[in-house]
């Protein structure tokens, strides 16, 4: 790492938002993942758009991080710099149906603050454990919901500093995925757009999804979610489970028995014990049924 752009990152971040070799374990649900050389969380987006700035005139790689809830890293660690925007949490009710939020605000707190104002639409994300600027990237969504049914607007970030703004029509979502993701952008903001209803119904909503969850899902061990995406046509955990890989372990990662589709971090598993089996898994799927499985989560590092 130069020691001139650590020197340049000092001059508009404080200390304790400047990590080095910090082990990328603590910011994955997953619980696994190597050291990022260099790890850094702006204030806000004035010192997000600087320190960008800084790092792509110093020619080194850059990973922008949400809460790491569908991520993957490498026991290797990540060589450039992770910029975690979890310090980007502003959220505000905008009018009597719009909510902007900050990329850095989890998407619990904005279901939380969308029942608080009698606003329904968001109840289908309350249960996503990531931040709002990963959910506009992945277009996350669940139980027939998806971010594109209620984003109005998205500010971003180009891959060449600029600031814009993209109207939902604009952000090309598709299933797990957005023109967002495919160009790089930075997101920093959205602007998503609710409807009014009672807040005991919404409330209600969310519990109802909340148990079916836990009913369903090995939320007691860490994972990041569903795996794979689901191929056209199929389910991805009753292919898994009909090859006769329910419970499938490589190390400490396993195949849930609960829910074939989550591979979970079992006991002490590390990346590439996890990397292992999701390969494994698509292997014999493939051979099993000829569908090719594709990862949902997303691998950052060498494997
Ligand atoms: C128990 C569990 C249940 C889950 N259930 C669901 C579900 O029902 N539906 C669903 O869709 N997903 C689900 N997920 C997966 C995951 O929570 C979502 O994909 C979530 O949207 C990821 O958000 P994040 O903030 O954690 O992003 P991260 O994992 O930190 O990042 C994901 C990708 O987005 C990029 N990114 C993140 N923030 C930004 C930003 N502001 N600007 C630019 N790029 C950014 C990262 O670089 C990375 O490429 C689940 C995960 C777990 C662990």
């Amino acid at each position: 790492m130069k020691e001139e752009l650590l020197g340049s990152l000092r001059g508009i971040l404080s200390e304790e938002n400047i990590l080095i070799d910090e082990p990328m374990s603590r910011h994955t649900t997953f619980k696994t993942g190597g050291p990022a050389r260099l790890f850094i969380r702006p204030d806000n987006r004035q010192q997000l758009l600087e320190a960008l700035d800084i790092i792509r005139k110093s020619g080194e790689q850059h990973y922008i991080l949400g809460n790491g809830s569908n991520l993957l890293v490498s026991d290797k660690g990540y060589e450039g710099v992770i910029i975690s925007l979890s310090n980007l949490r502003n959220l505000e009710v905008v009018d009597e149906t719009h909510i902007r939020a900050e990329a850095g605000c989890l998407n619990s707190q904005i279901a939380a603050l969308a029942r608080e104002n009698s606003l329904t639409g968001f109840e289908f994300a309350a249960g996503i454990p990531g931040t709002i600027g990963g959910a506009m990237i992945m277009n996350a969504g669940a139980y027939g919901g998806e971010m594109k049914d209620i984003t109005a607007e998205v500010s971003a970030i180009d891959p060449e500093g600029r600031e814009i703004t993209l109207k939902a029509s604009e952000c090309d979502f598709g299933y797990r995925t957005s023109r967002l993701k495919r160009e790089g952008y930075v997101v920093t903001d959205a602007l998503l757009m609710l409807s009014l209803s009672d807040p005991d119904t919404i409330q209600a909503a969310m519990t109802d999804l909340a148990l079916r969850r836990k009913e369903k899902q090995p939320l007691e061990y860490p994972s990041a979610g569903s795996t794979f995406k689901r191929p056209e046509g199929y389910f991805a955990g009753k292919l898994i489970e009909d090859a006769g890989l329910k419970g499938f372990s490589v190390g400490g990662a396993q195949v849930s028995e609960k829910h074939c589709g989550f591979v979970i971090n079992r006991s002490a598993a590390t990346s590439a014990d996890i990397y292992s089996l999701i390969c494994e898994v698509q292997k014999r799927v493939l051979a099993a049924s000829g569908v090719t499985l594709e990862p949902e989560v997303i691998m950052l590092g060498e494997f």
